[in-house]
C-alpha cells in the first residue's frame, strides 16, 4: 500500500473505541452493537462485511446520531473525528458534521433524494454551503460531479426530478449529493445492494474511482467482489461484535476465524434463520464469543466475559482475530485447514445464488435503462 496512513500527525480520520449500541424492544435490551473499535486512516476505504443483522448499519449509524435515541441509547470510549470527540455533540453539531464532513449513502437513494425538488437544486445546495460560490458556478460543479458519477447529459437533467431517473441512476444521484460538500469520509451502507447487477457492476468501478481518489470510505457491503475490488482493510461482524479484522489481501488469503471462514465459505448464504431472529429468539450468545454456538471449534474458553481478545494471527500484526484459538495456550491448526477464500470458484457460484436472491431484490425492481446500458 502506498498511501499513508495517518495524517500529518499520525492520527487516524476516524477512531471509534468501545462503541455500544443497545436498542430497547418489547423483550428487553438488544445490544445491536456491542463493544466496537476500528480505525478508518485518511486515504482509506475500510469495509464492514458481515451477515444481515450483526449491527453493521446501526454501526455506521451509531457514528453521526442518526440512530434514534430512545429507543437505541448510544455510548462509546471514544468516537473521534479528525482528532476531535464527536461522542457527546448536540443534534444540531452532528447534522452540520453529516452535512460537510461526513456523509451517507444508503441502500435505498430514495431515501436520500427529495421528490420536490430537481436534481440540479439537490446537488448544487451542498455545494452552496460548503463554499461561498455563485449560483451559476454552483450549477456547473453540480453538472461535473454528475458526470463524474455517470449520469449521462448531465447539463440537460439538471432540471428532472428524481422519479424521471432510474433506480441505478438515482443511487450514482444519491452519491452525487454525497459528494458535493466535498465530504472527508464517505459512508455507504449496502449501496449497491438494491440495483440490478449489471448496475451493481457500473456502481462498483465508481465506488473504486472515489477511492482512488482519496476519499476516505467506510463501505458496508455484504459483496465480497465490492470489498476485493475496493477494500484496503476489511472489519468482519458478527453478533454486534468486530471478530475480525486485517489487509483485505490478508484477510482473504487467510481468513482466521471460524466465523470468517463460514462466511466465506458460503458467501454470505445463509440458508437458516437470520441473525435478527436467531438474536430475538436468544440463540447467539450476548458474552463471550457470539459465534461460539454456530463454531465447529468452539471450546468452554469461549464463554462468559467480554469477547475473546484480538490475536494476531499468522505473521500480519495488522491482521487480527478475537478467537481463543489464536492465544497463547491456543492452537489455531485445526481452524487454518479450513480457510476458503471468498475469491475462488465456489464463491463466484454464491455470488450467482445471492444476486438472484428476492430478498436481495427491490420490490419493484426500477428497470434501468437512462444510459445504463449504452
Ligand atoms: P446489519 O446492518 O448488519 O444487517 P443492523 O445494524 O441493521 O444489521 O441491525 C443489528 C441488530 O439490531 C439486528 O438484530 C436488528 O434487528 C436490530 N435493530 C436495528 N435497528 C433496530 C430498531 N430500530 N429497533 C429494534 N431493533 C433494531
Ligand atoms: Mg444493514
Amino acid at each position: 500500500m502506498t498511501r499513508s496512513r495517518g495524517g500529518t500527525d499520525g492520527t487516524p480520520l476516524l477512531s471509534v473505541r468501545d462503541l455500544r449500541t443497545r436498542i430497547r424492544t418489547d423483550d428487553g435490551w438488544l445490544h445491536a452493537v456491542d463493544g466496537v473499535s476500528f480505525d478508518v486512516d485518511r486515504g482509506e476505504t475500510v469495509c464492514l462485511v458481515g451477515e444481515s443483522g450483526s449491527g453493521k448499519s446501526v454501526t455506521c449509524e451509531s457514528l453521526t446520531g442518526l440512530v434514534p435515541q430512545p429507543p437505541a441509547e448510544v455510548s462509546s470510549d471514544a468516537v473521534e473525528f479528525d482528532g476531535e470527540s464527536v461522542a457527546d455533540r448536540s443534534e444540531a453539531e452532528l447534522r452540520s458534521i453529516r452535512g460537510r464532513r461526513i456523509a451517507h449513502v444508503f441502500q435505498n437513494p430514495q431515501s436520500a433524494l427529495d421528490p420536490v425538488y430537481t436534481v440540479g437544486e439537490q446537488v448544487t445546495e451542498p455545494i452552496r454551503i460548503h463554499e461561498d460560490v455563485s449560483r451559476s458556478t454552483a450549477r456547473d460543479r453540480a453538472v461535473d460531479l454528475l458526470r463524474r458519477v455517470g449520469i449521462p447529459r448531465a447539463g440537460e437533467r439538471l432540471d428532472s426530478h428524481p422519479h424521471e431517473f432510474s433506480g441505478g441512476m438515482q443511487q450514482r444521484i444519491a452519491i452525487a449529493v454525497a459528494l458535493a460538500g466535498d465530504p472527508d469520509l464517505l459512508i455507504a451502507d449496502e449501496p449497491t445492494t438494491a440495483v440490478d447487477v449489471t448496475v451493481q457492476a457500473r456502481l462498483l468501478d465508481l465506488f473504486r474511482s472515489i477511492a482512488g481518489d482519496g476519499t476516505s470510505m467506510l463501505l458496508v457491503t455484504h459483496d465480497l467482489r465490492v470489498v476485493a475490488a475496493v477494500a484496503d482493510r476489511v472489519l468482519v461482524m458478527y453478533g454486534g461484535t468486530i471478530v475480525e479484522r486485517g489487509p483485505v489481501e490478508a484477510v482473504f488469503s487467510d481468513p482466521s476465524h471460524p466465523y470468517t471462514q463460514a462466511l466465506f465459505d458460503s458467501y454470505g448464504v445463509s440458508d437458516g434463520a437470520s441473525i435478527a431472529e436467531r438474536t430475538a429468539r436468544g440463540e447467539i450468545p450476548t458474552d463471550g464469543c457470539r459465534f461460539r454456538a454456530e463454531c465447529p471449534h468452539a471450546v468452554d474458553e469461549c464463554a462468559g466475559g467480554a469477547q475473546p481478545a484480538f490475536r494476531s494471527v499468522a505473521d500480519s500484526s495488522d491482521h487480527a482475530a478475537s478467537c481463543v484459538h489464536y492465544g497463547p495456550d491456543g492452537d489455531p491448526s485445526a481452524i487454518r485447514e479450513n480457510a476458503t477464500s471468498p475469491m475462488d470458484s465456489r464463491a463466484e457460484r454464491g455470488a450467482e445464488r445471492r444476486s438472484t436472491d428476492p430478498a436481495e431484490s427491490p420490490a419493484t425492481p426500477t428497470p434501468d435503462t437512462e444510459g445504463e446500458r449504452r
